[in-house]
C-alpha cells in the first residue's frame, strides 16, 4: 500500500490558479478560531518531513510554503496565538487551543528567509493555492517514527506523485542559502 504522505498529495496535487490572490487560514477550533488573512499565491510550496512543522493527524508530512511577510494578517483572535519555540530559526505562531500552526516568521534580519513567512494552505477554504512541488527533510520523518526499512518505499510514493524527494531543501533553495553565505564571506561571483 502507497504511504499516505499528507492529504493534499494523496488527494491529488493541486496546481495554482492563475491570479489567484489568497485567502484565509483558520485554525482547527470550533469556536472562535484564529484567523489570518493572506494577500497573494503562496511560493515554494512543498511535504516537509521535518519534525518542526506542523502537520494533520495522520499525516507523515506537512505541506509547508512561503508569502511575503507584509502579505499577512492576523485578522482574528490574535489572543490565541503563542509562539512554539521562541529559539527556533523559523517562529511558528500556534493556536494555544487547538496547536494549529498559523504561520511560521523569521525574526533574523540577516537569515536568507528574512521576509517569508511560512504557512499551511490546507488551512484555508479557498481553491486556487499552488500545491507542493518537492518533498524536503525527507530522512527527517525517521525522528518522528517511521521505520527506516520503510524508506525507500517513502521516496518511491513522493516520485509518483511527482515530488521529487530531498533530504536537505530543493536545489534551487540551497542555492538561495549559499549564495547569501558566500555573499557574507566575500566568496560571491557572477558568471
Ligand atoms: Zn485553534
Ligand atoms: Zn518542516
Amino acid at each position: 500500500m502507497a504511504s499516505a504522505i499528507h492529504p493534499s498529495v494523496d488527494n491529488g496535487i493541486q496546481k495554482g490558479a492563475d491570479n489567484f490572490a489568497g485567502g484565509t487560514l483558520r485554525c482547527q477550533c470550533a469556536h472562535d478560531p484564529v484567523e489570518v488573512r493572506v494577500d497573494s499565491q503562496v511560493a515554494f510550496n512543498h511535504a516537509c518531513g521535518c519534525t518542526k512543522c506542523w502537520k494533520p493527524e495522520g499525516a507523515l508530512f506537512s505541506v509547508v510554503g512561503v508569502v511575503s511577510r507584509d502579505k499577512l494578517t492576523v485578522t482574528a483572535h490574535a489572543e490565541k496565538l503563542k509562539v512554539v519555540d521562541a529559539q527556533a530559526v523559523i517562529q511558528r505562531h500556534a493556536c494555544t487551543v487547538c496547536g494549529t500552526h498559523l504561520y511560521g516568521r523569521i525574526e533574523n534580519k540577516d537569515h536568507p528567509f528574512y521576509g517569508l513567512d511560512f504557512i499551511h494552505t490546507e488551512l484555508s477554504k479557498e481553491t486556487g493555492w499552488d500545491g507542493p512541488g518537492f518533498a524536503a527533510f525527507v530522512s527527517s520523518i525517521i525522528e518522528s517514527g517511521t521505520p527506516p526499512s520503510t524508506m525507500a518505499e517513502v521516496r518511491q510514493t513522493l516520485r509518483n506523485k511527482g515530488l521529487e524527494p530531498y533530504d536537505c531543501l530543493s536545489p534551487a533553495l540551497m542555492d538561495i542559502l549559499a549564495t547569501h553565505a558566500a555573499k557574507a564571506k566575500g566568496t560571491y561571483r557572477e558568471a
